[in-house]
């Protein structure tokens, strides 16, 4: 059975004038309806606990999205020279303290909170509950909020659909990497089920970005993490590819791991397309989760973001024992956590649904 594709389901909806919540229909079972949604046999599948090391590598998500996010905050808007020594020292635009995350991960904690009470961000009511967390969020005033998200959340929404129609009402460029940002959490809701990981992270990215490379970025990065959590590779980035436009995503994820000059060859990492190639430039130059955050955070500019993105993938293929202690017990953020929390939310989420085995996932190359 072939994968289906991201953009031309959410495209053709749109196209048609459709709001799937307008429909009050979710999206499984409008594209059901238009025959390019393959259902898959949730009803049917085995009740299965994660390993141990699946268990790490899923508690890692969060906690790498928040180690990056945190490692790059005292970074964001430099460009750190060979002597500038990478630590989490806080800081930066925003004066953050040592140890604290940013929106990055406030955002993916919006998000978790939403799937670990709903179980399925693909469907109106998750939508709508990741809508209120991120305007629970806005409300607690944070003092670094992007643009663009900006702009859509102070509408204060209260539904999904309110903030989509928001968002693509947003003027100019609305390809920032704000949805990639916080996409990492959506992966754990579908460690069962590749084909609605892709649509949901698709959806999610949409509340606030009305932008096809945003949703792109947002399903191959969501994919390659729910990969890394079952396998434990990086394979997953490529195998994506056939939910999305391959002939633009491809030489790209070539580009970046063959670029000697991220600066140069990628440099606009506020946009969601450099943002994701800086991420994968980092992991695929550095064989450890430290080392590809410093780099990530090296490349400089929007330096806690493209970590907290790297961080997401890096923290599902190392998993969170990977994460060095002493940036662990640093952690600290939105809405009170602490690194034990972060994992207990990944847990929380991950334990609403047994996993399929992975060998049953028939997309999972
Ligand atoms: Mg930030």
């Amino acid at each position: 059975m072939s994968p289906i594709l991201i953009n031309p389901i959410l495209t053709n909806v749109r196209s048609l004038g459709i709001s799937l919540d307008l429909l009050g229909c979710p999206l499984r079972t409008l594209a059901r309806w238009v025959g390019w949604l393959r259902e898959p046999a949730r009803q049917n599948q085995e009740p299965m606990g994660l390993t141990a090391d699946q268990a790490d590598r899923a508690a890692g998500v969060l906690l790498g999205t928040a180690t990056g996010d945190a490692l790059g905050a005292g970074y964001e808007f430099s460009l750190p020279t060979r002597k500038t020594v990478i630590d989490m020292i806080g800081g930066g635009a925003f004066r953050w303290e040592p140890g604290e995350w940013t929106d990055d991960t406030s955002m993916a904690i919006a998000i978790a909170r939403a799937a670990a009470d709903t179980g399925a961000l693909h469907e109106t009511a998750g939508l709508d509950a990741v809508a209120a967390q991120f305007v629970a969020w806005i409300d607690s005033r944070p003092k670094d909020v992007g643009g663009q998200t900006r702009a859509v959340l102070n509408q204060r929404s209260r539904t999904a659909r309110q903030m989509r129609a928001r968002a693509a009402k947003i003027p100019g460029r609305r390809g920032g990497n704000g949805s990639l940002m916080r996409t990492a959490p959506v992966a754990l809701v579908y460690l069962d089920d590749a084909d609605t990981c892709a649509v949901a992270a698709a959806l999610v990215s949409s509340l606030t970005h009305a932008d096809q490379r945003a949703e792109e970025a947002c399903a191959l990065w969501t994919l390659a993490i729910r990969h890394a959590v079952l396998h434990g590779t990086y394979d997953g980035l490529r195998a994506a590819l056939a939910y999305v436009d391959a002939d633009y995503w491809a030489p790209l994820l070539d580009q970046a791991e063959t670029s000697r000059n991220p600066r140069k060859d990628f440099p606009k990492n506020g946009w969601v397309v450099h943002a994701l190639q800086t991420a994968w430039w980092a992991i695929t130059h550095s064989d450890t989760l430290p080392g590809a955050l410093e780099l990530a955070v090296r490349a400089g500019r929007d330096t806690d973001t493209t970590a907290a993105i790297a961080g997401g993938l890096l923290g599902a293929r190392w998993g969170a024992s990977a994460v060095p202690e002493r940036w662990q017990n640093l952690l600290h953020g939105y809405p009170g956590m602490r690194a034990d929390d972060l994992t207990d939310l990944a847990q929380r989420i991950v334990a609403r649904k047994p996993a399929r085995p992975p060998a049953a996932a028939p997309h999972d190359q």
